[in-house]
Formats: structure tokens, sequence, C-alpha cells
């Protein structure tokens, strides 16, 4: 089984389109939540999302907000008018899905676990040692997934909690070793944070118990001329050529 992890797509179309066309072989997907919010093609976003074959999918904060379940106080400005845009967008069908999304953990198997924030919370995020502590404590299977940083990053269990540092070169690739915990984000899709702008995702192989880091380049200027002509902040549109 190889499942396609696909976290904070954030209703960038041509960067899950690019993802989906690039990515290797995979069975079925495994989607952390944000699939809305900051992007100009939420209702597209959400059918292309839909229509795959999903082992989890799992709500994000955003999601919660354009569904009207949390309130928009928690949001800065900017992510504010976007999921505010994003609500008065969604077409009531598509609105109704994204609000009976589930929370997270959702486990797929008995090897991989997904969450948006962490496994003890949806909302927290997850960027140090001491975050890995207490979300390892909570955690039900050895391989948890979690997005909501927009950042690539692996911690793993041994004797104590370490951040590994990220493969490099054209393959990055983490060996799941036995008797060992993880956490590992595989970056977002629609709205990398890592000053990388290509889109980032996942593929994890349960068999062969590796995990590879994917990144594709996707057409950035399209995605930026849609936020633009939806009258989105233009930083919005900027952030993505730098992925920041
Ligand atoms: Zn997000």
């Amino acid at each position: 089984m190889r499942y396609l992890i696909l976290s904070d797509v954030h209703a960038n179309l041509e960067a899950l389109e690019a993802v989906l066309a690039a990515a290797p072989s995979w069975d079925q997907a495994l989607i952390l939540g944000d699939l809305v919010g900051y992007g100009a093609d939420p209702n597209a976003v959400v059918e292309r999302l839909r229509a795959l074959p999903t082992a989890a999918l799992i709500r994000g904060n955003h999601d919660k907000v354009a569904a009207g379940l949390t309130p928009v106080d928690g949001f800065n400005q900017l992510a504010r008018h976007a999921i505010q845009w994003t609500a008065s967008e969604l077409t009531s069908d598509n609105l109704a899905w994204v609000a009976a999304l589930p929370a997270g953990p959702a486990v797929a198997g008995d090897l991989v676990e997904i969450c948006h924030g962490t496994p003890f919370d949806e909302d927290v995020y997850l960027f140090d040692d001491l975050d890995a502590q207490h979300a390892m404590d909570t955690q039900r299977r050895p391989v948890c997934f979690f997005g909501h940083t927009h950042v690539p990053a692996a911690f793993a269990w041994m004797g104590r909690v370490r951040a590994l540092p990220l493969p490099e070169g054209p393959h990055p690739v983490i060996p799941i070793v036995p008797e060992t915990r993880y956490l590992i984000n595989c970056g977002a899709v629609g709205q990398p944070r890592d000053n990388d702008p290509r889109a980032a995702c996942g593929v994890i192989d349960v068999e062969r118990r590796t995990v590879e880091l994917l990144r594709m380049p996707y057409d950035v200027p399209k995605a930026q001329a849609k936020i633009r002509r939806a009258g989105l902040p233009p930083v919005l549109a900027q952030r993505l050529a730098t992925g920041r």
C-alpha cells in the first residue's frame, strides 16, 4: 500500500494538479486538512479532492472557519479576508461537505496516522522537540503525519525525541525503522513556507517502510493571476513566488 500525503492545499488548484500529475504511483490519498483558504479555487480543489480514492481525510482550521464552525477572530487580516471570500464562494454542496469533514487524528491501517496540527489538538502548531514529545505521547500509530505549519519537518523517538535532518537530493527518503515513532510533515501542497515555492507532498510505502518527500514545480503565475482577479489581498499571490 502506498499513500499519497496531501496537506494544506489551500485552494491552489495549479499546485494540486501538478502534484497529482507528477507523484509516483500511489493507491490512496491521506488528506490532512486546510483544503481551502488563501487560494482562488476553493470549489475546484474541493471537487478534485472529493473524487480521489482516500484512506483518511480530516479538516484543518481554515476549513472550520470557512464552514462557520469556529469564529474568524483568531485569524489575521489576510487569512480573514481570504476565508470570508472562500465562504461566500463555495457552493452550498461543497460548503456542507467541508463542514462535515471530521476532526483529526485519523488512522490508516496499523502503521499510519494523520492529524492537522498535532494528534492531541488539531489547532496546535508543532515546531520543535518539545511539541513533538507531547505529540508522540498521544499518537496511536508508529508514523504520524502532520501539517498546519507548512514547513517540512521530521521527528523520531530514539530514547528521546530528536529532529531528523531532512534528506536531500533528487529523491529524499526517510526510512521507517521498526520500534521507532515518527512525526513527519511533508510540507504544504498549496502554500509552502520553507522558502521553496514548489508544491510539497509525500508518499509512504507501507511494505517497504519508506517516506518519500516530494517537491513539484507548478504554474505559480497562473495561481497568482487568479488570486488577483478574485480581489484577494495581493500579498497572497506574492508569497507563492517565494514560498513564504
Ligand atoms: Zn494551512
